[in-house]
C-alpha cells in the first residue's frame, strides 16, 4: 500500500512518513499544495494525508481539483482543531474522513486503516483467505496461526494482493503500490517477492495468470 503525506510543517511531516514507513506503507511526501496535487494527480495512491493549510496551494483546492478530475482515492484531511467550517468544506470538497491537529499518530494510522479497508469493501481490520491471516493492524501475517517473517516489501505485496482479494492485479500495478516514486523500478523483482513469499506460506495461496499478473482467489475458512 502506498500513501501520500501532504504537509508544509516538516517536523509532522517527518512524523507521519516515519509512523507510516513503520506500519509497512511506501510512502511519498510533498511539501506544498502544488508539489501534492500533482503527485496525486499523476501517481497511483491507496490513501492520501494531506493537511489543509499548505503554501501554493491550499489543502480544499488540491481536493477539489482530484476529485473534478476524478482522483478518487481516499483522502484524510488534518485540520486545526476548532475550525469546525474546515472540517465541513473538507468533506464537501471530497474528503472521506479527518483528524483534527494536535492529534495522536496512532488516530492517523487507524483513520487511514479504516480508510484502505473500506476502498476495499473489507468490514474487518483481519483479512483471510483460508489459512492465512493479515492483520492490518499489527501488520503482520499468519498462516494456521504461525506468524510469517517477511520483508517490508513482501509484506506489502501480500497486503495489497489480500486487499484486491480474487483481482487480477498486474505486475506494473503492484510496482506502482510497492515502492516510492524515486525508487528504481523494475517489474521483474515482483516475481522473485511472489517466489519468496509462496515459500514461506508454504502454499501457492498467490496464482500467477499468465501475461496478466497475480491473483489470490478468496477461500471459504469454514470449507
Ligand atoms: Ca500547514
Amino acid at each position: 500500500m502506498r500513501i501520500l503525506v501532504v504537509e508544509d510543517d516538516r517536523d509532522l511531516n517527518r512524523q507521519l512518513v516515519d509512523a507510516l514507513t513503520d506500519a509497512g506503507y511506501v510512502v511519498d511526501k510533498a511539501f506544498d499544495g502544488e508539489e501534492g496535487h500533482f503527485l496525486g494527480d499523476t501517481e497511483p495512491y491507496d490513501a492520501v494525508v494531506l493537511d489543509i493549510g499548505l503554501p501554493q496551494m491550499d489543502g480544499l483546492t488540491v481536493l477539489e481539483k482530484w476529485r473534478r478530475d476524478n482522483r478518487i482515492m481516499p483522502v484524510l484531511l488534518l485540520t486545526a482543531r476548532d475550525r469546525w467550517s474546515d472540517k465541513v468544506a473538507g468533506i464537501d470538497a471530497g474528503a472521506d474522513d479527518y483528524v483534527a491537529k494536535p492529534f495522536h499518530i496512532e488516530e492517523v494510522l487507524a483513520r487511514l486503516r479504516a480508510l484502505i479497508r473500506r476502498a476495499a469493501g473489507l468490514a474487518s481490520s483481519e483479512i483471510s483467505c483460508g489459512p492465512l491471516r493479515l492483520d492490518t493492524k499489527t501488520s503482520k501475517a499468519t498462516v494456521n496461526g504461525t506468524a510469517l517473517k517477511l520483508t517490508s516489501h513482501e509484506f506489502r505485496l501480500l497486503s495489497y494482493l489480500m486487499h484486491h482479494m480474487d483481482q487480477v492485479v498486474s505486475r506494473t500495478e503492484l510496482v506502482e503500490h510497492l515502492y516510492d516514486q524515486d525508487f528504481d523500478r523494475d517489474s521483474n523483482t515482483i516475481e522473485v517477492f511472489v517466489g519468496r513469499l509462496r515459500k514461506k506460506m508454504g502454499m501457492d495461496l498467490i496464482e500467477t495468470i499468465r501475461g496478466m499478473g497475480y491473483r489470490i482467489k478468496s477461500i471459504d475458512s469454514k470449507a
